[in-house]
């Protein structure tokens, strides 16, 4: 090859090294940013809703919800009735082991949202925030599903605020209750707890291995053992009552270490956590359940912690 045609060549590769690289910087420093946006809008956010929350806490004193026996003769009617309104066939097994996990009378909210429920896969060049991770997202308002990376689990997950997800209305203020979340205006409270919460029970409902929200999710697999029977915390999510997961931890632990964990999972949720950090506050989930005296309880903390280790011992021997 002669000096000419290689002079020609990189005359025709120049450019578009250029522009390759000019756009891996860009996208390093887009990522960069909205890493740094994302940190510091939910390190104000917490500011804020610390706040809140302390005022709410002041006189709190939550009542132990008791749920209202749903009638076992009514049972295949309902569940008859559910999949009449269902209008997606990918919906249909995610449906069914729904069921089979949870029983027709824990999916209240199933009933109102399967109807018109809407689900849009986004095509990439609609994405808004294609640098976010965001796998997927549901809107209660517009009880809509949005699937950004249609992954195992993705469909699974969002469908979970699907089948909890509902309006209240109290002092003429509207809140929207997903989970253990509650959406008002200019409120947005235990949304790390419910993302957490959430990815448990797709690992547990759908068998889903690979999944969003690590920190939170390795955190609440913890935290559910504030409850003898995990169907408990199950109903309370289905239910939308937060109450009785705060009236469970508040029986041993305290307000403060209540909200320094709630604190926590909403901090972690976008990002993952550092990993004194995270044993810190597995550590106090740990001793508020030690507090209990339950033996049980504790014995799931220490299953947990060597399930942990196992893990982690395989992860390197695989490496
Ligand atoms: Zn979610």
């Amino acid at each position: 090859m002669d000096i000419a045609s290689i002079l020609y060549s990189l005359f025709q590769v120049g450019p578009l090294i250029i522009a390759c690289n000019y756009l891996t910087i860009r996208l390093k420093q887009d990522r960069k940013y909205e890493l740094q946006k994302n940190a510091e809008m939910k390190a104000c956010w917490l500011d804020y809703n610390e706040e809140l929350l302390k005022n709410t806490f002041k006189d709190y004193s939550p009542q132990k919800n008791i749920y209202q026996f749903f009638p076992k003769e009514l049972e295949n009617i309902a569940i008859e009735t559910l999949y009449s309104l269902n209008n997606y066939q990918e919906l249909t097994p995610i449906i069914d082991k729904l069921i089979s996990y949870l029983g027709i009378s824990t999916l209240p909210d199933l009933f109102f949202n399967l109807e018109n429920l809407n689900i849009h896969y986004v095509p990439f060049y609609e994405r808004k925030h294609f640098l976010l991770d965001t796998l997927g997202t549901y809107s209660y308002k517009n009880n809509e599903i949005n699937i950004y990376k249609n992954r195992p689990g993705v469909l699974e997950h969002e469908f979970l605020h699907t089948a909890s997800s509902r309006k209240i209305t109290k002092n003429d203020t509207d809140y929207s209750l997903t989970g253990f979340s509650v959406v008002g205006k200019d409120l947005d409270w235990f949304r790390g707890l419910n993302e957490g919460y959430t990815e448990v029970l797709n690992q547990r409902i759908f068998k889903t291995r690979k999944t969003a929200y690590k920190t939170n999710t390795y955190v609440v697999k913890y935290f559910e053992n504030i409850f003898d029977d995990p169907k408990e915390m199950e109903k309370a999510y289905f239910y939308n009552d937060i109450d009785n997961v705060v009236y469970q931890f508040l029986e041993y632990g305290s307000k403060e270490e209540f909200l320094k964990v709630i604190s926590f999972l909403d901090l972690y949720a976008g990002m993952p956590a550092p990993k004194a950090k995270r044993d810190a506050i597995v550590n106090l989930i740990c001793n508020v359940i030690k507090r209990s005296g339950k033996k049980d309880n504790i014995d799931k903390c220490k299953k947990l912690d060597e399930d942990n280790k196992l893990s982690i011992k395989k992860l390197v021997k695989n490496f």
